[in-house]
């Protein structure tokens, strides 16, 4: 409306702007480029699972769920988190259905950190940490992993710690360094939390995408850190449905109890047919967490193998279904973001920088990739990328 004068806006968050995945997937699809940035599958689900959401469309789960969850999918989660990591977790108390792990993530962060609250997050940390910490009043204290191997200082760690120190946010696997924690690294972080009055969040939404024979350290079998743990979790990632918007947090009674008194404010309860559908194929069909390291093991070895010899460097993906891309040998001196701009508009491959998950960021010469896709898209990832290269290394 001309002539009218904007009327004054709070701006909680005046250092956001659209979060780097929208940014590359926007662009991506306008150059009509090769999208392996942003994380989502681009196959189908499995048919059967897609056959029990229309069942429970037509069997009527179309009103409210249970403000925690429907019975039947927390019960399935806790035979599934029985089977897959060997602890007994009470559905009724201590499992919350979720709209994706990001609402688990902030749920749990707004029930535990408030005005004068320090919250300790691992650099290069998951994007939606420090906003959701902001939006809680509380101050984010970033600890940095250092490139090329993001591993864990614990002394660094135990230095940042304040009597304000509320909250540690660990991601293992860590997306987007595709790390995964240690058994040493719960113990040092067990050790620095014990006789303080710290909680904890566990993002562990690729808790099944670990390679090489690696296991997967959850904090639930941890006892003494799962006492004071939420720890989140994505159907999202496990069923390849990112769409769905479907995840759970598991935490003790008492951090249940608060992280449900934002939940119930927040987003209520999650969508019903899909809750009925997950409850209905996540217990007939273990299969679908079982197989997936193997399954993101081949596409990443697929792509790795792809790229040998090509100028890029890819050490391995430890877990996550993402991979790194080094590509110092081919422009040394270009910073991150420059360079994926310009592989995606030269080379036609959209690929995620790491600089946008620190607050400062060291010099990074790495991308991220999606390998969460088909195999002629990996393949003719892989052909884009290496045609970049020999261009480059004229
Ligand atoms: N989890 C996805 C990734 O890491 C991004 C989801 C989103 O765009 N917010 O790529």
């Amino acid at each position: 409306m001309s002539g009218s004068r904007e009327l004054p806006c709070a701006d909680k968050l005046p250092d956001v702007g659209t979060t780097i995945f929208t940014v590359m997937s926007r662009r991506a699809a306008e150059l009509g480029a090769l999208n392996i940035g942003q994380g989502f599958p681009d196959y189908p689900i499995d048919p059967r699972l897609a056959a029990a959401l229309a069942e429970a469309v037509a069997a009527g789960h179309n009103q409210y769920a249970p403000m925690e969850g429907a019975t039947a999918l927390r019960e399935a989660i806790a035979a599934k988190l029985q089977a897959s990591h060997g602890v007994q977790v009470d559905p009724a108390g201590e499992i919350t259905v979720t709209c994706g792990a990001t609402e688990a993530i902030y749920s749990a962060i707004q029930a535990v950190v408030g005005p004068g609250d320090e919250a300790i997050v691992f650099d290069p940390a998951y994007d939606s940490y420090d906003p959701a910490i902001r939006l809680a009043g509380a101050r984010a204290v970033h600890v940095p992993l250092a490139p090329p191997r993001f591993r864990y200082d614990w002394d660094r760690v135990g230095a940042a710690l304040t009597p304000r120190t509320r909250l540690v946010i660990v991601n293992t696997p860590l997306n987007p360094a595709c790390t995964v924690a240690r058994a040493g690294d719960l113990a040092a972080l067990a050790q620095l939390v014990r006789d303080r009055p710290i909680t904890v969040l566990a993002d562990e939404v690729y808790e099944h995408v670990i390679f090489d024979g690696r296991r997967h350290e959850s904090l639930l079998r941890h006892e003494e850190l799962r006492a004071r743990s939420f720890v989140a979790y994505s159907f999202g990632k496990t069923l390849h449905a990112t769409g769905w918007r479907i995840g759970y947090c598991v935490a003790p009674p008492a951090l249940t109890r608060e992280l449900r008194k934002v939940h119930q404010y927040n987003t209520f309860s999650i969508a019903a047919p899909l809750q009925a559908a997950i409850a209905r194929y996540l217990p007939r069909h273990p299969e679908c967490w079982q197989g997936l390291a193997p399954f993101f093991e081949a596409r990443r070895d697929r792509l790795l193998q792809a790229l040998g010899g090509s100028g890029f460097g890819a050490p391995p993906a430890e877990g996550t279904y993402f991979q790194l891309l080094d590509y110092s040998a081919l422009a040394p001196g270009e910073d991150d973001l420059a360079f994926s701009q310009r592989l995606l508009e030269e080379g036609g491959v959209a690929t995620i920088p790491l600089s946008p998950f620190y607050r400062e960021p060291p010099a990074l010469r790495c991308v991220r990739l999606c390998v969460a896709k088909q195999e002629a898209t990996l393949d003719e990832a892989a052909r884009r990328l290496r045609a970049f290269a020999s261009r480059a290394a004229r």
